[in-house]
């Protein structure tokens, strides 16, 4: 295999990984960046090491946090700021939500 087909072959792999976790996300991609937002916000309390702020914003959307929070704790958001964190790491690029420019 040369180099060229390599490189290929490994950008094809990130797609298809991006394309799974886009398939998994058990919301749509805006409420997932609202999501991010919303725990990103500047009034947001600190994170007491629950998933109580997240809970919150799922219930007030209407999502189910038992189907949600297992998905999150998949991809490492196992608290609220584990989830700007973590999560974001996953989705980011997927949602188009970027931390930096924080919209
Ligand atoms: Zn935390």
């Amino acid at each position: 295999m040369d180099k060229e087909q390599k490189k290929k072959l490994k950008a094809q792999h990130k797609k298809n990984e991006q394309d799974e976790i886009r398939a998994s996300i058990p919301m749509s991609v805006d409420e997932l960046k609202e999501l991010l937002s919303f725990l990103n916000r500047e009034s947001a309390p600190e994170c007491d090491h629950t998933l109580k702020e997240t809970i919150e914003f799922l219930k007030s959307k209407q999502l189910n946090p038992e189907v949600v929070i297992p998905w999150l704790v998949e991809h490492g958001g196992f608290c609220d700021c584990e989830v700007i964190y973590n999560v974001y790491d996953d989705v980011g690029d997927i949602v188009g939500w970027h931390l930096d420019g924080n919209s």
